[in-house]
């Protein structure tokens, strides 16, 4: 079960609220088992937010690419450790 890329294309559309019933449920159950995703969907739940507030519609690229390095490096870290 290596679910995380998949996951992390659900966690957007979870939080864009375009994510079926179903969807989210594969969600929520994989971030319950890995930190990495969890963290990530965190990240972007505060992030949506903190861009609300300022009334943007879109984050920055550069925020996506820093999310996605970030989780591959969790995740690098840990296969190692195994
Ligand atoms: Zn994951």
């Amino acid at each position: 079960m290596s679910g995380c890329d998949h996951a992390i294309e659900y966690v957007y559309q979870y939080l864009d609220e375009e994510a079926s019933f179903f969807t989210k449920s594969r969600v929520r159950i994989h971030l319950r088992r890995c930190p990495p995703c969890m963290s990530a969907f965190e990240f972007e739940r505060q992030l949506k937010s903190v861009i609300r507030e300022r009334g943007k519609s879109d984050p920055p690229p550069e925020l996506f690419a820093t999310l996605r390095a970030l989780i591959q490096q969790e995740r690098e870290s840990n296969e190692s450790g195994m």
